[in-house]
């Protein structure tokens, strides 16, 4: 029995062959096609919002965010710096080191493992255009704390929400907060459209814009008015997109039901710390009490062919390319400790109680070593 630690949801041939067949019939591959369009506008009734736009994968909506939203300074000799998260996958920053802005990096809550509001204030100065938080594994980061302090300083906020699809925050989708929120629609994710994203802006100007930018920079004559990149879905992303979207409440129950089962299986576990698991169940995270723990833990696994994921590890601000000026202790005590278990629609129960088994005894045998050690 080999385990994966994921699995992408290939959606029903079926449903997915009457999207492919209307893309034979009208001979529309990509540029804003109908299915694209089609796929916006189921996303605008899902999430209650407006202003949606399909992409071609979660970095680059993460660079034109950036981009769209970016105020050209006057001194180019002063780097544009964005405060930033270092817990999170390494393309939040890559995105924004690749605009060439500075990720400051702030430490997060020990608690729901999102960008602590507290810390941000005092890491801003005149160089700072951008708040960049991440709703980790579906948790909200504290938003009203965010843009309370994003109104005072005139600052454009960007959420990274990858994790988050379908995650509601004060009755409203979570997409609607912030200048833009983004979410990957990469394969491995809840939601997929084999590669993809979506951005949603709060002003229909910015929609406007990175609408433009998407198309290498033509505005609707066709004219090139500004820097441009392609970044287009294309008829048969938003095909699988359209066909999973069909199934979405079936796959967020499903994998709720796997969450429930890891969670009775580790409740005569305590030192397995299941954090604030949200209702989506994008990812099972489980914070062990030391990366010792941890890595006899991926040790066992392996062997029993199980696959567990580091995630996330490192902490960003121990990398070197994104040249971090501050540490942030609690994300680095965080990263070395947790580990993300297999989820996916299709996990069995069988599976599940296999994989916790061999977690709860390596953790118990760890910790009488651990005991025998100190004596
Ligand atoms: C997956 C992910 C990305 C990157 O998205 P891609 O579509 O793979 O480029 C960015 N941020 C977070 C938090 C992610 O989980």
């Amino acid at each position: 029995m080999s385990i994966p630690s994921t699995r992408p949801y290939l959606p029903n041939r079926q449903i997915l062959d009457k999207y492919i067949n209307r893309i034979y019939d009208s001979g529309w591959l990509t540029n804003n096609g109908p299915l694209v369009n089609e796929l916006t506008q189921r996303l605008e009734e899902l999430f209650e919002s407006d202003h949606i736009l399909l992409v071609a994968n979660g970095t680059l909506a993460l660079q034109i965010a950036y981009q769209t939203l970016i105020n050209s300074v006057d001194d180019q000799t002063s780097p544009i710096e964005a405060i930033t998260t270092p817990f999170t996958f390494i393309a939040t920053s890559n995105a924004l080191k690749w605009e060439g802005i500075t990720p400051i990096f702030t430490d997060i809550n020990p608690t729901d493992w999102c960008l602590s509001a507290n810390s941000i204030a005092e890491k801003i100065n005149k160089n700072t255009q951008f708040i960049v938080p991440v709703h980790v594994f579906g948790n909200a980061c504290p938003i009203e704390e965010i843009n309370e302090i994003a109104e005072k300083y005139a600052l454009k906020t960007i959420y990274d929400a990858s994790h988050a699809f379908g995650i509601k925050y004060k009755g409203r989708n979570i997409v609607q907060y912030g200048d833009a929120s983004i979410i990957s629609f990469h394969a491995t994710k809840l939601f997929h459209t084999v590669e993809g994203a979506m951005i949603r802006f709060k002003h229909k100007s910015d929609l406007a814009k990175a609408k433009e930018i998407i198309n290498f920079g033509f505005n609707d004559n066709k004219e090139p008015c500004r820097l441009g990149i392609n970044a287009k879905m294309n008829e048969f992303e938003a095909a699988v997109g359209l066909s999973i979207l069909n199934d979405i409440s079936d796959i967020i129950k499903e994998r709720n039901n796997i969450t429930a089962v890891y969670q009775d299986e580790f409740k005569n576990t305590p030192s397995v710390i299941k954090l604030n698991i949200t209702n989506n169940s994008a990812y099972m995270p489980i914070l062990l009490d030391s990366e010792a723990t941890l890595l006899s833990t991926l040790k066992a696994l392996k062997s029993h062919n199980i696959e567990a994921k580091r995630y996330f590890h490192p902490s960003l601000d121990t990398v070197e390319h994104l040249n971090p000026s501050n540490r942030c202790p609690i994300s680095q005590d965080i990263s070395t400790r947790i580990l993300c278990l297999p989820i996916y629609n299709g996990l069995t129960t069988k599976e599940i109680k296999h994989i916790c088994e061999i977690i709860n005894h390596t953790i118990n045998t760890h910790s009488i070593d651990n005991l025998d050690n100190n004596h």
